[in-house]
């Protein structure tokens, strides 16, 4: 196929096949086609990845993407194959020859868009190809993981401003699904984004239904949420990874098809894991929060913390993987004070320092208080992120099921204050 489409319509229609563009897509699509650096926060599912692959096509020269996620390259790189479009992924599980033919794609001006993970892109090797490239643009995915105070640092992401050395006068466009006010301007610094637009989309995910329960007997809270969705796919987080094998056993013995997934099993497993999961009916992945950022399926149908997360952006990034596909779909979290007492425990063993640790605990005691609110769920978590919900949304527990006050409150205060 051709490398260049003369409008960003003309790709949409004709390569992705869609009627047209959502939410922030067009806005952001325009402004990097126009050659522009440019921040997108839009929530999971969204539909991040078309802004940089419309303009991929539409730009002369390769698109470069940064994905920390490898496992979920090739995915990615298959599927816009199928399209039609000029993809491949550097990464380290290549042969020599592969990468090879890879790279002198790129210098003849062959390839449409190229994945690479940020150590590979960073590499002397590597920087030597950029500049006997032309490159379309610079797409840095999950640009969150720039910050240091954001839960998914990378410290390798801090250092791709200085691809700009190589990459000429490309625009650079950092996308992201959670990034509050300082998380943004952490990511416009870093990423030396010039005179960057920014585009921030709303947060909510109206079609999911967020349910706190009180963590009383957690096997059977488990499985209920399992049996409500009778067969649906599913992901069940928990705090460690024994006990991701455990809760996927306890899963397995009444005959629910559970998978574990964590980063200590082995990675051709992991692979399987995660492939099952994508293309399989019904599985419920029971994992760490190793599995999940960038996952791309529609019909995950429910998220349950059978632990808490540790913070509100978690939570908000786990739970965004249910229902993408727009239908009903549920988050529940099971919330014990003894695990936020753990978890504030080892913060305090860690070796963070001190300013992250008190930026830790704060995360961890506004999570505190979104469990424990009686106002509107959505509210809350929205309000978090500063997006205004003028009313109740009436799919959430506290507007389905109103409660005086959470049962606990005082005993978690003295907990927490002590
Ligand atoms: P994100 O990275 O923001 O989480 P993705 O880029 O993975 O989201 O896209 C989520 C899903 O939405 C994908 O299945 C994608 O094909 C679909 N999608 C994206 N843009 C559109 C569109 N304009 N019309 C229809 N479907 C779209
Ligand atoms: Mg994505």
């Amino acid at each position: 196929m051709s490398t260049t489409h003369a409008s960003a319509q003309d790709a949409l229609h004709k390569v992705f096949g869609f009627d047209s563009f959502r939410g922030l897509q067009e806005q952001v699509i325009s402004s990097v086609v126009a050659g522009r650096d440019a921040l997108a926060v839009m929530p999971t599912g969204s539909g991040k990845s078309l802004c940089y692959q419309v303009p991929a096509l539409v730009r002369p020269g390769t698109a470069l993407v940064i994905s920390p996620l490898i496992a979920l390259m090739q995915n990615q790189v298959t599927a816009l194959q199928q399209l039609g479009v000029r993809a491949a992924a550097l990464n380290s599980s290549l042969e020599f020859r592969e990468s090879t033919r890879i790279e002198e794609a790129m210098r003849d001006g062959k390839l449409d868009l190229v994945y690479v993970a940020p150590e590979r892109a960073l590499g002397e090797w590597f920087r030597r190809l950029l500049t006997q490239t032309k490159i379309a643009l610079v797409a840095v995915d999950e640009a969150h993981c720039v910050s240091q105070w954001g839960h998914d640092f990378r410290p390798e992401y801090l250092q791709l401003a200085t691809l700009r050395e190589q990459t000429g006068d490309a625009p650079f466009l950092a996308l992201t699904a959670t990034a509050d006010a300082a998380t943004r301007k952490d990511i416009v610094e870093r990423l030396a984004l010039k005179d960057a637009a920014q585009f921030v989309a709303g947060f909510d995910r109206p079609n999911i239904r967020y349910t706190v329960e009180a963590k009383s007997t957690p096997r059977v809270q488990v499985l209920n949420v399992v049996r409500r969705h009778g067969g649906a796919a599913g992901i069940v987080y928990c705090a460690t990874r024994n006990k991701t094998e455990q809760v996927a056993a306890q899963l397995q013995a009444e005959n629910v098809q559970a998978l574990p997934y964590h980063a200590g099993l082995d990675q051709g497993l992991r692979a399987r894991t995660l492939d099952r999961f994508l293309k399989d009916d019904g599985i419920v992945v029971v994992a760490t929060i190793a599995f999940g950022m960038g996952i791309d399926k529609p019909d995950v149908r429910f998220v349950v913390h059978a632990d808490a997360p540790k913070s509100l952006e978690a939570y908000y990034q786990e739970t965004g993987r249910a229902g993408r596909d727009g239908l009903p779909s549920e988050a529940v979290m099971l919330y014990g004070l003894q695990d936020i007492v753990q978890a504030r425990a080892l913060i305090e063993q860690g070796d963070a320092p001190d300013n992250q640790k008190r930026i830790e605990k704060q995360k961890l005691e506004l999570l505190v208080g979104f469990c424990e609110t009686t106002r509107c769920r959505r509210q809350a978590l929205l309000a978090y992120f500063g997006d205004d919900l003028p009313e109740k949304c009436g799919n959430c527990d506290t507007c389905l099921e109103p409660v005086e006050s959470w049962d606990g409150t005082e005993a978690a205060q003295k907990l927490l204050s002590a």
